[in-house]
């Protein structure tokens, strides 16, 4: 591999690196996917009584026709997941509530839940099947070094010795980018006082196709509905010395206190194999470009997850770049031109700040336990809650049926979910 050239380098084989690959490549690039293939969850962790991977993400539709249109998200639906048609927001601390409904903007589903390790298999089940054809290579490496090639290329030095010259660098590498680094670009923001603990549970009433989420003083608690009408996956926002109290109670014990949280909701909640915890932060780079180098996923921003849109932006992004880059490499050749990195950063950084500014407010709007505050969102609320044209607006924009959005994105698909 020492020294070949490719009109773009993906580096990191995560979900959002790999489906820029899949797009970049697409366009009929020569594209090269830098990365070890992401190992699965710890065994323990992957085989719960139920088998469910801990870590399941909520999609929006937007994010089902990307990766449709990457020629995944077939074997995604075909497989085991979830879908969600409401989803009720509530607040612990006042009668606050709202609801959103996928019949109010007539769409069968407001998003999908799906367990991240059937997303990356159904990817690099087709980036290996792509490299077998040579539609792209796959270079089992880590990156070392970067440094400006010629005048339209950069040069990255792998681990092992190995070096490759590309026109465009994708940084894909996740919270701790290694390439953010060596390109220079400084990250804002910091850890939050909070972990997030997940688990999956039986309930003892059905989800009804709805997603929960109770806003408690120290954190939200979500339910995400599974593909079994009797299942959720939960995401338990809380403080660190909670969250190993929670990770340390005996599973009764922990699934009463889950039950408690949910305000039992769905009735009576048991634990299903084990749980784990996230340390939470939030960052934002300071730019997404420098030389040749964009940012997309995980190594640009990172952001509460209480919404369940890291993933999702991280595709917009990752959609977004393939599209510029592409229309530059169409003109001239170069996908790398500063002319489109620009257009990209122009187009994606102020989407996700605002974005992870909206979540800022909502964490720090509900922690905050001032009789005003509460005033305030219980006010929020209701003005949500009654103003239908308010809520089908929001629930459009959270679907990713409206704004800015990239092509692979827009387009209806025949492959639909079922
Ligand atoms: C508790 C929790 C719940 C969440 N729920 C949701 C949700 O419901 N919906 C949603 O959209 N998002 C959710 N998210 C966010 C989502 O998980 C992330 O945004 C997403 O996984 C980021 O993907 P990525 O590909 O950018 O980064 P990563 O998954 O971190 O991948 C980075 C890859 O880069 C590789 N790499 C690192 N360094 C190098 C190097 N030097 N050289 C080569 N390769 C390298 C790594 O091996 C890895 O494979 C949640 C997050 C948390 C913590």
């Amino acid at each position: 591999m020492a020294r070949e050239a490719f009109d773009a380098a993906v580096v990191g084989g995560g979900p959002v690196g790999g489906c820029c690959a899949l797009a970049l490549a697409a366009a009929g690039m020569r594209v090269a996917l830098v990365g070890p293939r992401p190992a699965g969850p710890p065994a323990a962790l992957a085989a719960g009584d139920a088998g469910y991977d801990l870590r399941v993400l909520a999609l929006t539709r937007a994010s089902e026709r990307i990766l449709a249109r990457l020629g995944l998200w077939g074997e995604i639906a075909a497989g085991r997941h979830g879908r969600f048609r409401a989803m009720r927001v509530w607040d612990a601390a006042s009668p606050a509530a709202v609801r959103f409904d996928a019949d109010e903007v007539g769409e069968p589903a407001l998003g999908w839940t799906v367990e991240q390790r059937c997303i990356v298999e159904a990817l690099w089940r087709r980036l290996e099947a792509e490299a077998e054809s040579g539609a792209l290579a796959l270079v089992p490496a880590r990156v070392e070094s970067l440094e400006p090639g010629s005048a339209d290329d950069a040069r990255l030095g792998l681990d092992g010795g190995g070096m490759l010259r590309a026109r465009l660098v994708v940084a894909a590498d996740g919270a701790d980018s290694r390439v953010r680094e060596l390109a220079g670009i400084a990250v804002r923001g910091g850890p939050y006082e909070q972990r997030a603990v997940v688990a999956t549970l039986a309930c003892e009433r059905p989800h009804r196709l709805t997603a929960w989420q109770r806003f408690l003083p120290d954190g939200p608690i979500a339910l995400l509905p599974l593909d079994d009408l009797h299942r959720v996956s939960i995401v338990w926002s809380t403080t660190p010395a909670h969250a190993d109290a929670l990770l340390e109670m005996e599973p009764e014990a922990f699934a009463g206190a889950v039950t408690e949280a949910a305000e039992a909701r769905l009735g009576a909640m048991t634990l299903e194999g084990p749980r784990a915890a996230y340390a939470l932060r939030h960052q934002h780079a300071a730019a997404y470009v420098e030389g040749r180098v964009a940012l997309v996923g995980d190594a640009a921003h990172v952001i509460h997850p209480l919404a369940g849109q890291g993933f999702n932006l991280g595709l917009l992004d990752a959609a977004a770049l393939a599209e510029c880059a592409a229309a530059a490499w169409r003109a001239h050749g170069d996908p790398g031109a500063a002319a489109a990195l620009a257009r990209y950063q122009r187009w994606r950084r102020g989407e996700n700040l605002a974005m992870g500014l909206l979540m800022e407010a909502f964490r720090s709007g509900f922690g905050a336990r001032a009789l005003p505050v509460r005033a305030a969102r219980a006010l929020v609320f209701a003005v949500a809650d009654r103003c239908a044209p308010l809520r089908r607006a929001l629930v459009r924009r959270a679907m990713g049926l409206e704004g800015d959005l990239p092509d692979l994105a827009r387009v209806r698909c025949v492959e639909a979910a079922p």
